[in-house]
């Protein structure tokens, strides 16, 4: 996901459509089928992106249903905030020595909650080991409770609530948007035929008219953009580097892990909530909790969103790069955004408490790996580059060509 808040403007736009490469009747949407079906045989050699098996596992994994996982969340806490308060209630009814009674009965049963703590957290701890896995893509080992199938129907489920959420913005098929859309999306998928997940997946699109310049993935290969965001790119070439980046998403399974990590955390933090909530009164408990929840998501919960961007950031890089496209724009791009933001054309950055890495960053770690990413693109038999480095061209204007040049882009009102 992009997440760029940014509104420049919105049309009205009655009719409603989505392009879904599963309806039959578009004859749009026939076309693309037509052309997923033919493209299987039109593999490449595989290059950094190879599928390598490697599963830890020796026994069946235990896949929890998505939707009883994401049900399961706010379940958790809730029950263990309660459970805590209740047990503070009941403290509170009981006399002095009664009181005395329990803590002795507590003392000589110490070791039973001790082995019971324990056993939950080895039954965790086990749960995590076996569901480790290595990504094929990245060589890097994370957890990951749901499969492929699971994706497909909790990417359905979402995909509908999402067009239903945005009916009125849904940008009409007949739009030229489509077209280059998908002409770019195809080039990224056949030239990355190679890989089984870019295969295996049901590839759909929607364009929306929101105030929000912003594309994202739904799980399961569901691409949204926003018309806004296309203001902003300026050719084909960061088009495809933007549309790889929401693509790798998808080929890594990101929000499968995203969602995994969360259950898992929600299981190891009921027992500190039910203490906290236990423990102090109602509301120093409130306080705690809201402060805890903050810390956790500024430590961990952010900086691993960052990391699962960063990494979309690289493999949509090599994604792209096998479709011949030329990558040295992802650094304009984001170099671009970044002297927006500058420019306060765009919102501030809150790199800290942002799920995204601060633009610059992103311009940053995409010209460290661009070396790297310019020999697989030319490993992958694709033409030379233009002699001229869009990276030059755009680190040599200074910054009043910047803002003149953004002014005949439209990106920013000119108000002479
Ligand atoms: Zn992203």
């Amino acid at each position: 996901m992009l997440a760029i808040s940014r509104s420049l403007c919105q049309k009205n736009l009655q009719q409603s459509y989505f392009f879904n490469c599963s309806i039959r009747t578009c004859h749009r949407t026939w076309t693309y089928k037509r052309s997923l079906i033919q493209d299987k045989t039109d593999h490449r050699k595989p290059q950094y992106l190879k599928l390598q098996k490697c599963d830890f596992r020796t026994t069946q994994n235990l896949h929890v249903p998505p939707l009883v996982a994401m049900l399961l969340r706010p379940v958790l806490r809730i029950s263990a905030l309660l459970m805590g308060r209740s047990m503070k209630k009941w403290w509170a009814r009981k006399s002095g020595k009664e009181k005395e009674e329990y803590k002795r009965w507590f003392r000589e049963r110490s070791n039973v909650f001790l082995g019971c703590f324990g056993l939950y957290s080895l039954i965790l701890a086990i749960y995590y080991i076996t569901h480790l896995k290595t990504d094929p893509l990245t060589q890097r080992l994370r957890f990951i409770i749901f499969n492929k199938e699971q994706e497909k129907k909790l990417g359905k489920m979402i995909l509908e609530a999402h067009l239903d959420v945005h009916k009125r913005d849904l940008v009409p098929h007949s739009h030229p948007a489509y077209e280059r859309l998908v002409r770019v999306i195809e080039k990224i998928r056949i030239a990355n035929g190679d890989l089984k997940s870019m295969r295996d997946t049901q590839w759909t699109l929607t364009v929306i008219n929101t105030p929000l310049t912003n594309s994202y993935i739904l799980p399961g290969g569901n691409i949204f953009i926003s018309l806004d965001i296309l203001k902003i790119i300026e050719n084909d070439d960061q088009l495809g580097i933007i549309l790889a980046h929401e693509m790798a998403h998808s080929l890594l399974s990101h929000s499968l892990e995203a969602l995994s990590n969360q259950l898992l955390w929600d299981f190891l933090i009921a027992i500190p909530i039910l203490l906290i909530w236990a423990l102090f009164p109602d509301i120093t408990a409130a306080i705690i909790h809201m402060i805890g929840e903050r810390i956790v998501n500024v430590v961990y919960n952010l900086p691993f969103h960052r990391i699962l961007e960063n990494e979309a950031d690289e493999v949509g890089l090599k994604l792209a790069a096998k479709a011949c496209i030329d990558i040295r724009e992802a650094v304009v791009f984001w170099a671009t955004m970044r002297t927006l933001t500058e420019m306060h054309t765009l919102p501030p950055e809150l790199p800290w408490i942002s799920t995204h890495p601060a633009h610059g960053d992103r311009e940053k770690n995409l010209n460290q790996t661009m070396t790297k990413a310019l020999e697989l693109r030319k490993d992958s038999g694709c033409p030379l580059l233009p002699a001229v480095d869009p990276r030059d061209k755009f680190y040599k204007r200074s910054p009043k060509e910047q803002e003149l040049y953004f002014k005949q882009r439209g990106i920013i009102k000119d108000e002479n």
